[in-house]
């Protein structure tokens, strides 16, 4: 794996002792002088630190309102001065760059979009050189973590040292409730991979309706990420764009003020004891899980072995239904849900014919 060399600040905004998350709200899209201030006014009230409203849109389909374009900078200007809020737009090119930047706009973001296509994070990476510009990335559309850190890399490198990830989901194929997939393990893997790089959470958009809202804010939180970034118009239902996921300023602060804000480490009175017990029983069932899992892959390299002296294939699709039909059972009897008791023996169905197809290509006995 390639390393990482950010050289990164926190946002002055930022509150790291996160009594409360760090707050994006705003509209999908600036409509009007009198929706944007409107909302503004309302989510001053309710905490929010940076307002958010695109300017231009990245609609997926054409003749979809693709936003009032420059002559909304000015608005964002005034919300800035009348609330003391910092302001943040999207940008997906030079042309953004320049505009948002002669308007005073505090913070760029880069859309879902946009993080997809590595020539246009560059572009925009050289249009703000030198600018000490705060970026928010948002994660590609498609569920690379590569595509993710290499825009956070390509903005670095810029010189940009004010930099946030904001997780607002996957796009897939398949139906489900979530318009984007949340995959919480690439975020998860993220804070691994950079501690130091500082996540927010875009319920909205994963969400694409209101009633999930709570839920993956509260999930968020438990997951320690720094914040939200949280659609909200003065008018939801008449919203040109995203009207199903955006809520009210006064719903956004019930739904702020809903949720329980977890301390990431516990101090004092013996609760460390516990947790490092507790912790120490897991090690102790992962070490026993490899060791399992070693065993069993070697009782595969015998399988393989026996199937090359016979001739046959390594995969026999029957074997391995049955296999998948009698595990989710037994799991299940066990409280493991199926999504889980599958995905688990994929992997160990595939890591199972790597050693088989080792042995398979081997001339004798020798290991994978
Ligand atoms: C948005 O925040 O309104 C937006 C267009 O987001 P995304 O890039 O996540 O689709
Ligand atoms: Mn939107």
């Amino acid at each position: 794996m390639m390393e990482i060399k950010l050289k990164l600040e926190k946002l002055d905004c930022m509150d790291t002792k996160k009594e409360r998350p760090f707050l994006v709200s705003g509209p999908c899209s600036a409509e009007s002088e009198k929706q944007v201030i409107e909302t503004a006014v309302e989510l001053a009230r309710h905490g929010v630190q940076v307002y958010r409203a695109g300017i231009w849109k990245p609609r997926t389909r054409p003749d979809s309102f693709e936003g009032r374009g420059t002559v909304a900078l000015p608005w964002l200007r005034r919300v800035k001065e009348e609330t003391g809020m910092l302001t943040t737009t999207e940008v997906a090119n030079i042309l953004h760059v320049k505009m948002a930047l002669d308007a005073g706009i505090d913070i760029l973001w880069i859309g879902a979009r946009t993080t997809a296509n590595p020539f246009a994070v560059q572009e925009i990476a050289d249009a703000i050189r030198g600018s000490n510009i705060p970026v928010f990335i948002k994660n590609p559309i498609n569920p690379d973590i590569g595509l993710w850190i290499g825009a956070i890399e390509r903005i670095n490198k810029a010189g940009i040292k004010k930099i946030i990830a904001i997780h607002r989901g996957f796009s897939t194929f398949q139906e489900t409730k979530f318009r984007n997939t949340p995959h919480w393990e690439i975020p998860i893997e993220l804070k691994r991979r950079i501690p130091e790089l500082p996540l927010i959470n875009d319920p909205s958009h994963i969400c694409g309706r209101r009633d999930l809202l709570q839920d993956v804010s509260q999930k968020a939180m438990d997951l320690d990420f720094d914040g939200l970034f949280i659609e909200s118009h003065i008018d939801p239902d008449k919203a040109l764009s995203d009207s199903n996921q955006q809520i009210t300023p006064e719903a956004l602060g019930e739904l702020i003020n809903s949720l329980v804000i977890r301390k990431p480490e516990i101090n004092g009175n013996g609760l460390n004891d516990i947790l490092e017990s507790l912790r120490v029983e897991i090690d102790g069932f992962d070490k026993s899980l490899i060791d399992i899992l070693q065993n069993r892959m070697e009782i595969s390299e015998q399988i393989g072995r026996f199937k090359k002296s016979k001739n046959v294939t390594i995969l026999q699709t029957k074997r391995w239904s049955e296999i998948v039909d009698d595990r989710i059972k037994t799991g299940a009897a066990k409280g493991l849900s199926q999504n889980f008791i599958m995905k688990i023996y994929t992997a160990i169905h595939e890591e199972s014919i790597n050693w088989q197809n080792a042995v398979m290509r081997s001339n004798g006995k020798s290991k994978k």
